[in-house]
């Protein structure tokens, strides 16, 4: 392609996103589309015949219009979703532009080291100890796989068994230990790596799914042989923080390796007003976090940190004839993929333009846009918060006057109609028996106006739905 048609083809670009995300914040937070409608859009036989690349981003532009959600819009509060800031889309582009295949260091010198970099400084802006690897891959989901896979190499050698060589067949037994309320990411890390789903000690947690210390501590002490311990910083539905000094003392002196499911959370390191919620999360020995939640980087982008690089690198490594060695920290030594993506550069963006004390800013306003958001709905004599909201996470009820089994199949009808209202978006989730409205204040854009419309409107669609059934 000539240099002028890359030009006109990446301007084309340019113009579709920028108009796209200009809208954001007025256009409804829901697609306009089903996926049925958008399967119809993009149904064709494949192609016989090739077209230009302008008349592709055209057609992929026209074919996808109005089936997207609106995840970077300033109301969207569905799952735990950030929404890719300007900065990180910008460096995310480059990254494609540069088509640097980030997988050894003497293959691709500047993408490795600025991922090595912004590797130091995700370490050191959390407050984890000095020197532990991270590897970057997709997610969070990603992140806890690779660090407990560098758990379950670690506690099998000091009980003397090879995994990487020997497999699982005839090893000693992994006990796993965690809480009753694991994100199920963790049960599928578990799953990949021949631990089993079920094949866990599930300890009891308190109304905010926080593990109770005392029962872990039991729970290890019952335990002979290696111990994979999991707590998480940011409960799915509370945003609630496992007690870590607790559950590391009870690790302390036995064969164990503590993970910490950080994907929500861990940032909450960086913030000093946090700092007695994240207590003792330093002394974990690896860490799940991600990039595309808090950090606001683009999809997709998560770190799996590890105390003991020794360990990340056992167990993740790639030797290959065709792959320059030598004594430096290669990529992809850290990650399960051999060929991905310079997600270093995304990352080091949002850290440059945030600073720590960007960050920090960032996650204390989502806070406090919370508690803001759970006053406003509380004001409503038929609405609860079900969590202490210490972190960026809103578990709501309604109709806590009717009956239980009613109330559930209203709050369903009310996040459809709130979904459909389009005035911001919510998702739902079972909790404590209960279905709930889970609001998750997380993305760059939102303002307290933006909380006060959307409490609002989620009032509204309350009222509208108990009405009908009357
Ligand atoms: C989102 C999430 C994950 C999974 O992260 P992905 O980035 O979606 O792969 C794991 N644990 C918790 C607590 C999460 O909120």
């Amino acid at each position: 392609m000539k240099q002028e048609e890359l030009r006109a083809l990446l301007e084309r670009v340019v113009d579709i996103a920028v108009d796209y995300r200009a809208g954001a914040a007025t256009r409804p937070h829901r697609p306009d589309k089903s996926y049925d409608e958008a399967l119809k859009a993009f149904a064709t036989h494949a192609p016989q015949q090739g077209v230009s690349a302008r008349v592709v981003i055209d057609e992929l532009a026209a074919l996808a219009e109005g089936g997207f959600a609106n995840m970077i819009g300033p109301r969207f509060f569905g799952w735990v979703i950030g929404a890719s800031a300007p900065v990180g889309l910008a460096a995310d582009w480059l990254t494609s532009g540069w088509a640097q295949n980030t997988g050894n260091a003497h293959a691709t010198p500047s993408s490795s080291a600025c991922e090595e970099i912004a590797a130091r400084w995700i370490v050191e802006m959390i407050g984890l100890p000095e020197g532990s690897s991270v590897g970057f891959v997709t997610g969070g989901t990603m992140a806890n796989f690779t660090c407990l896979a560098a758990a379950r190499n670690e506690v099998l050698k000091r009980a003397g068994w090879d995994v990487e060589a020997d497999g699982l067949y005839g090893a000693p037994e992994v006990h796993v230990v965690l809480g009753d309320e694991a994100h199920s990411t963790v049960f599928s890390a578990l799953r990949y790596l021949g631990l089993g789903a079920n094949r866990v000690k599930r300890v009891g947690v308190d109304a905010e799914g926080r593990i109770d210390g005392a029962a872990f501590k039991d729970a290890v002490n019952a335990l002979d042989g290696p111990i994979i311990a999991i707590a998480q910083a940011g409960h799915i539905n509370s945003g609630a923080f496992d007690p870590f000094n607790e559950i590391a003392d009870a690790c302390a002196g036995k064969n164990a390796w503590l993970h910490v499911d950080g994907a929500i959370g861990l940032w909450a390191g960086a913030v000093s007003s946090l700092a007695q919620l994240a207590a003792g999360l330093d002394r974990a020995d690896s860490w799940g976090a991600d990039g595309h939640k808090w950090l606001q980087t683009p999809h997709d982008c998560g770190y799996a940190i590890v105390r003991d690089p020794e360990a990340h690198r056992r167990a993740m490594s790639i030797t290959a004839s065709y792959l320059p060695a030598g004594d430096v920290r290669h990529p992809a030594d850290f990650v399960p993929e051999l060929s991905r993506r310079a997600r270093g550069f995304a990352t080091w963006a949002m850290l440059r333009h945030l600073g720590k004390a960007g960050v920090a800013a960032m996650v204390e306003r989502h806070c406090a846009l919370a508690r803001r958001m759970a006053r406003n709905l509380a004001a409503d004599h038929d609405i609860e918060i079900m969590n202490d909201v210490v972190l960026n996470q809103v578990a709501v009820r309604l109709g806590v006057s009717l009956d239980p089994i009613l109330a559930d199949k209203l709050t369903e009808k009310a996040i459809t109609r709130i979904q459909h209202d389009g005035v911001c978006f919510v998702g739902g989730a079972q909790w404590r028996g209960r279905q709930i409205i889970r609001v998750s204040v997380i993305g760059e854009g939102t303002t307290e106006d933006d909380i006060d419309k959307s409490a609002e409107a989620m009032v509204r669609a309350w009222r509208v739905v108990r009405a009908e059934e009357a």
